[in-house]
């Protein structure tokens, strides 16, 4: 039985829309609403959307980087939506995050070897002798000659900066990472390399993975799980081989047909969306991706889809019941 390690149920976060008189407005951005999943130790779940899906939103407010609105967020049988600062603090150093742009979470004043010794003495982990071995053997690890220790966030290229963002989250040692867009902004041959660095990690030291990107190409070689959201809510999740083999949900087939297929002979015909994701402060009545679905039935614009359970998939839509199972 696989064991897990954060549920994460009934999740909501939403944003006040300013503006108006005095800044005031009752329009909300429903950023994340009702997100339900649990990660099991040691798999990595993909989650997958476009700009506006809510993905990273969730990443950030389930390590309470954000406060969520409403839910429940459990890391190993506790509360994390009502820990206190102190537990906090230990939940934090055992759940960390990878970002986009590490540059932006580094202080250029301080050497990189710094940026990664100070975590490790703040929670008093070891001596600043042994802080600074272990950054040389980590640098190491991912990749990077330890005597860059001395060098400065700015004497390095895009590539070797996620190597550098990815050795200061393993400085804590922590049970999961949640790793938010890491590769987004790299070229297409160092992504490659960084999410092999990924996988050969997780293999080493058993991390659990939450990989939130916007490609499912990205995602596909490191998951064991995937789920795809759409407008603040995951509209599918299953295991990676199912989702692939079987797609449920008209959104998830459009995504898996815009994947650049090698042999054009396996190529299926591409499927097209119209239209933009809709704002999250205004989303369309009953399904939510009713305004773009190419499948799209009466009863779509009117009653808004449940999660249900259909052949191993969990699925939002009304194409599907879970007594027939189709
Ligand atoms: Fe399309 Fe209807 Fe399913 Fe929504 S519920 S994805 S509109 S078929």
């Amino acid at each position: 039985m696989m064991e897990k390690v954060l549920e994460v149920k009934n999740l909501k976060k939403y944003f006040p829309l300013k503006g108006g008189v005095l800044q005031k407005s009752k329009v909300q951005i429903r950023a994340v609403e009702d997100v339900s999943f649990d990660l099991y130790k040691g798999e990595t779940l993909g989650l997958v959307g476009e700009s506006g899906s809510g993905k990273s939103t969730t990443g950030r407010t389930i390590l309470r980087l954000l406060e969520p609105t409403q839910g429940e967020i459990t890391y190993e049988g506790k509360s994390i939506s009502k820990m206190k600062r102190k537990d906090l603090r230990s939940f934090r150093k055992n759940a960390q995050m990878i970002f986009q742009d590490p540059y932006a979470s580094l202080n250029p004043r301080m050497t990189v070897g710094e940026a990664i010794v100070e975590p490790i003495l703040s929670h008093g982990l070891m001596s600043k002798k042994n802080a600074v071995e272990t950054t040389m053997e980590l640098l190491e690890r991912v990749g990077l000659n330890p005597d860059y220790y001395h060098r400065f966030p700015h004497q390095f290229s895009g590539g070797q900066r996620q190597r550098i963002g990815i050795a200061r989250a393993l400085a804590l040692n922590p049970k999961v990472i949640v790793a938010d867009e890491p590769v987004s902004a790299l070229d297409v041959s160092v992504q490659a390399q960084i999410i092999n660095l990924f996988k050969d990690l997780q293999e080493e030291f058993g991390f659990t993975y939450l990989f939130i990107a916007h490609d499912l190409s990205v995602v596909k070689y490191l998951s064991t799980r995937i789920a795809v959201m759409y407008l603040g809510e995951i509209v599918e999740i299953c295991d990676k081989e199912k989702l692939f083999e079987r797609p449920l949900h008209p959104y998830t087939q459009a995504l898996i047909s815009a994947i650049p297929e090698p042999n054009p002979r396996k190529k299926e015909k591409r499927i097209i969306l119209q239209g933009d994701i809709p704002s999250p402060s205004d989303p369309p009545k009953g399904c939510k991706f009713s305004n773009r679905c190419f499948k799209r039935m009466d009863i779509c614009t009117k009653v808004h889809p449940e999660m249900i359970e259909v052949g191993g998939h969990g699925i939002r839509c009304h194409l599907y019941t879970e007594k027939e199972g189709n």
